[in-house]
């Protein structure tokens, strides 16, 4: 551990977007910790990619084990600085006259609650050593789409991560703290195989203006440029990277 050094917790860190981010934070310095909920060869590929990340499993919508997770980072690389919110679950797509109740709690427990413990852990520690920190979510424009007859579970759930940053910022922005957002559109990653059809990627790309998905490294480089100094005086923003969707 040297003084000094950032330190960032990724969410979600060892697939998909959150892998991308753990990527692109590491190779711009940071001391990276990259949680995950259950995929141990996902992880164990990671850490075999990136020797001096520190994987850790941890399910975010349980406190005790937010609290591991950040225990088990500073251990391991110092106080954390940063936090970047990404785990997140889809649910199944369909019809919500149709949705379980055990999958719409799990989608709020894991989106919104697990989004919220994880920022809270983050402040309570830097309130407690009187320093600042960066904190991303990851949203989606499904928050603003809606997506009917998909999952409007999973947009609203992403409409409260939205919210809840502009909310958050202004409550620490006084201590220093920024608080940011990244709404990706569709994104080539294993979560539409997850909801249920691992093709969604190539049927929504007509709708986009771009014309195509987006690759994972696209949503970590708009997370990396606010967690950066170079976004100094950004703090309460939702930004779009949807492709112009
Ligand atoms: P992904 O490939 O399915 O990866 C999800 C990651 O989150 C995995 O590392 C997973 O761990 C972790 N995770 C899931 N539940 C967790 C829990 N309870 N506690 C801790 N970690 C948990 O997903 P992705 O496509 O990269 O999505 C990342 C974020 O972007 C999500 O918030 C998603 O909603 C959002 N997003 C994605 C898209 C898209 O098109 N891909 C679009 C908009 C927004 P395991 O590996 O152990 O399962």
């Amino acid at each position: 551990m040297s003084a000094g050094r950032e330190v960032l917790v990724v969410t979600g860190g060892t697939r998909g977007i959150g892998a991308a981010v753990t990527r692109a934070a590491h190779a711009r310095g940071y001391a990276v910790c990259a949680g995950y909920a259950s995929d141990d060869a996902s992880a164990d590929r990671l850490r075999a990619e990136l020797p001096g990340v520190v994987v850790v499993r941890a399910d975010v919508a349980d406190p005790a084990s937010v609290a591991a997770l950040f225990d088990a980072a500073e251990a391991a690389l110092g106080p954390v600085t940063a936090l970047v919110n990404n785990a997140g679950i889809p649910g199944r797509l369909g019809r919500h006259v149709d949705a379980p109740v055990e999958m719409l709690r799990r989608v709020l427990d894991v989106n919104v609650l697990g989004t919220m413990l994880c920022a809270r852990e983050a402040l309570r520690r830097w309130e407690a050593r009187g320093t600042a920190g960066r904190i991303v979510n990851v949203s989606s424009r499904a928050a603003a789409l809606g997506s009917p007859g998909e999952y409007v579970h999973y947009a609203a759930s992403k409409a409260a991560v939205e919210t809840f940053t502009v909310g958050l910022a202004k409550e620490v922005g006084a201590a220093g703290v920024r608080v940011n957002c990244v709404a990706p559109g569709t994104i080539r990653t294993d979560i539409h195989a997850a909801a249920g059809d691992a093709t969604r990627p190539d049927r929504v790309a007509a709708r986009v203006p771009l014309g195509r998905p987006g690759e994972p490294e696209e949503i970590a480089a708009a997370v990396v440029w606010l967690l950066s100094d170079e976004a100094s005086y950004v703090t309460g923003a939702v930004l779009q990277a949807g492709g112009g969707l």
